[in-house]
């Protein structure tokens, strides 16, 4: 069965009572017949019925073996940095999202877990960072928010050549055009809060892994942190999930088109968007995407803070929110905004300019958003 058809089947009819959509099951606990006898549900901490089709849905939508829903990206993101030992240290593409650089450099090296922030687009960089303490080797791709690529399945025979685990952000993409297990990934991590829900309504946050042991140790650290999705925000993000096909495919032809605008403007500097011919890892983002996404940032000749406030203000469509994949298109301003705690040296580095602008290019017309644009430049 192809993707698509997947995607739309993905909330199955309610076993008990044959309902289309997934009941919400708001309930803490369960009634036993005898003690330590239960349908399967004993604590909603542990197990909940609609939390269950949701994860079953990201596991087979990213063709993993299981799948662990979150009340944020964040919390998943803190459980698999959870199957850690102190001493293991942790390779992290330079430009990892803000929160996890956070999470990283002020609370995981505090317990002894040394990470190591390095340019993964070149494959050649990895392989002289990596170490027999490696333990996580942590990407993303598209990075955020200058949409750097890099090689999935060459970074995955780095990994397993250290025994160090591929981790994969594909919260910029979603199964829908990136499936990093495929390409050798031990574990993909979600915000489900952007493309997979795809609303602007919901945080969530999602793990799949593919062996019966990983699958074990996440059962073990979701259960005993606590950090589940809640009933309803499963049941709103597996509604979200049954558009995502055409929704990402929308998006990335709004997006190719407003790059394709942005490259010829006068008052424009760089542009960033993997589907570019003049992007960097253009091959590479053709070899393991099915299309090039919704995300693209860009600066100006005039690179000052001013300018991209002028620019930021003044569209009307694209809404100033510190937000991304939601079907309205959105703009934020990545130095004052998602990038604020990541230190100046990285920002440099990392090409997050006092001007650079991060569009989320939504599903509506693309006339009305080059035409918002274009006055916005103006
Ligand atoms: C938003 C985001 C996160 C964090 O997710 P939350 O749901 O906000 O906790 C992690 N990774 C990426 C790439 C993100 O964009």
């Amino acid at each position: 069965m192809k993707l698509e058809t997947k995607i739309v089947h993905i909330s199955k009819p309610d076993e008990l009572t044959g309902a289309i959509s997934t009941p919400i099951y708001q309930t803490s606990s369960y009634v036993q017949e005898a003690p330590d006898v239960n349908k399967g549900f004993a604590y909603s901490r542990t197990a909940n019925p609609t939390r269950k089709v949701v994860e079953e849905a990201i596991a087979e939508l990213e063709g993993g073996l299981s799948g662990f829903a979150f009340a944020s990206g964040l919390a998943a993101t803190d459980c698999v940095l959870k199957l850690l030992n102190q001493g293991d240290e942790v390779i992290a593409v330079n430009d990892v999202y803000g929160g996890t650089y956070r999470i990283l450099s002020t609370v995981y090296n505090r317990l002894g877990i040394t990470s190591k922030f390095i340019d993964t687009t070149e494959i050649k960089n990895v392989k002289e960072a990596v170490s027999s303490k490696t333990r996580f080797i942590w990407l993303e791709t598209p990075t955020n928010p200058t949409l750097k690529v890099s090689d999935i399945e060459e970074i995955a025979k780095v990994a397993k050549s250290v025994g160090a685990l591929l981790i994969v952000d594909n919260t910029f993409l979603s199964p829908a055009l990136q499936r990093p297990i495929e390409l050798g990934a031990d574990i993909v991590v979600h915000s489900g809060t952007k493309y997979l829900s795809g609303h602007g309504d919901v945080l969530s946050g999602f793990v799949v892994v593919n062996t019966p042991e990983l699958t074990e140790e996440l059962k073990y650290l979701q259960n005993t942190s606590g950090g589940v999705l809640s009933p309803f925000d499963s049941w709103l993000t597996l509604r979200g999930l049954q558009t995502l096909h055409l929704r990402l495919e929308k998006h990335s032809q709004n997006a190719l088109k407003i790059a394709e605008y942005l490259v010829s403007h006068p008052k424009v500097d760089k542009v960033y968007y993997p589907g570019l011919k003049t992007h960097k890892n253009h091959d590479i983002a053709v070899k393991q995407q099915k299309a090039f996404g919704g995300m693209l940032s860009f600066s100006l000749k005039e690179d000052t803070l001013d300018a991209a406030f002028k620019v930021t203000t003044r569209t009307k469509l694209f809404v100033l929110a510190e937000n991304l994949g939601d079907v309205r298109s959105l703009v934020s301003h990545p130095a004052t905004m998602t990038h604020k705690s990541t230190p100046v040296e990285i920002k440099k580095e990392t090409g997050i300019q006092d001007s650079l602008i991060r569009l989320s290019v939504g599903i509506e017309n693309i006339d009305d958003l080059i035409q918002d644009l274009e006055q916005a430049l103006a």
